[in-house]
């Protein structure tokens, strides 16, 4: 297996503190070695062993791949129209989620396929290497099913999502579709699966629902991950606790209670600013949660309908200018606490023995993914030891 150095990296960030400064254990001066698909050793440049071959970063930032820990990336159908109603003022009366069930089911694999293909490359381009995705646009057996496999092919993090909102064919009986999700769509999605999520919010599936699903899908070997305390105060995010999920998700409206049972228990905060940016809504309040102890995950909530948008550096820029973090805790929480949020630690992080995911910036440190937002500055990447961009 050749081995490679990357030298002459400005300021690395390891997200490990014994390997440097700070809590992200950055390194001035830095260099890289990968071997296969492995860090073999990181240090100061001067100080790097003989390898194979060489790349000059030519002071670049360096900083571990993103892990965007939540996506919805089986779709079809394009919700332009909506967006551009809600942010002229206009009330648009279309179905929402609906509208891209019914593209999803009318697509061919091969379309769903090449779409999720694009966005996944398209993440890479700006730095995520490590991505997971959710069924949720089928909701019926085989539609959800088909969801998991065709992202199967492309992440290992994959979502089972039959509880996004109730199916429309199932408007009059909700307790039916919980059923379904429960039963034979379990039965033909677990197999694919990684994660059980459920959309625990008013208008889609209530407490006890979405605790008879997420104990179903566990059931089954799958890890509960629940959409909690998005667009209202709710019962999701104790629940995901209760339940140790790997993570909350969303999390706008917490009340206190909402805020220690993140602080004491295991499952990860993670922060959708990209939702909020992209449906005017309330910011989370990432201080509140990093105050009291909690560990947050920022993560674009990739989907054609409330946050299109595939970029973490612009997630980056959102927690910092508008949910009170610091540029180091928003780059460590779309890195590492990305890592977390999928139970990972071969990931996140730039240390012996993770694999290989970095990415080097245009840039002299990774402060810049805040201070010059919607720059480009991602300029090349590597996954698994592989040059990818
Ligand atoms: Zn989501």
């Amino acid at each position: 297996m050749a081995t490679t150095v990357i030298t002459n990296i400005s300021s690395l960030v390891t997200n490990d503190p014994s390997l440097g400064e700070g809590p992200l254990g950055t390194i001035r001066d830095a260099a890289v070695v990968i071997d296969g698909d492995r860090v073999a050793w990181v240090g100061t440049s001067s100080k790097a062993p003989a390898t194979d071959n060489r790349v000059d970063a030519e002071g670049r930032a360096a900083l571990p791949g993103f892990v965007d820990s939540h996506s919805h990336l089986v779709f079809a159908g394009d919700r332009t129209a909506e967006f551009n109603a809600r942010m002229s003022g206009r009330s648009y009366s279309a179905g929402g989620i609906r509208t891209t069930v019914a593209a999803t089911r009318a697509a061919t694999d091969e379309a769903l396929d090449a779409n999720v293909r694009r966005y996944v490359h398209e993440a890479l381009r700006q730095g995520t290497t490590v991505l997971e995705t959710k069924s949720g646009y089928g909701l019926t057996v085989e539609d959800e099913a088909r969801a998991l496999r065709i992202a199967a092919a492309h992440t290992d993090e994959v979502t089972y999502l039959g509880a996004h909102i109730v199916s429309p064919d199932y408007a009059d009986d909700p307790a039916a579709y919980v059923d379904l999700v429960t039963g034979p769509m379990l039965d033909a999605c677990a197999p694919h699966a990684r994660w059980v999520d459920v959309f625990c919010e008013q208008g889609a599936f209530d407490g006890d629902q979405a605790r008879t699903i997420l104990t179903a899908g566990a059931a089954r070997g799958l890890t509960p991950r629940v959409h909690a305390n998005q667009l209202s105060y709710g019962p999701g995010v104790q629940l995901a606790v209760e339940l140790g999920a790997a993570s909350a998700d969303h999390c706008t409206h917490l009340t206190d209670a909402d805020v220690d049972a993140l602080a004491n228990g295991t499952t990860v905060a993670t922060l959708l600013p990209g939702a909020e940016f992209s449906t005017r809504a309330q910011w989370p309040d990432a201080r509140r949660l990093l105050d009291a102890g909690a560990t947050v995950a920022l993560s674009t909530d990739c989907n054609p309908g409330s946050s299109f948008t595939s970029s973490m550096p612009f997630c980056i820029a959102l927690a910092v200018r508008d949910m009170g973090m610091t540029p180091d805790e928003a780059v460590w929480s779309a890195t590492a606490g990305g890592a977390a949020a999928l139970r990972r630690t071969d990931v996140g992080r730039i240390t012996p023995g993770a694999r290989a995911d970095l990415a080097l910036l245009d840039a002299p440190s990774h402060v810049h993914l805040a201070y010059r937002p919607g720059v480009p500055l991602v300029s090349a990447v590597w996954r698994a030891g592989a040059r990818e961009a």
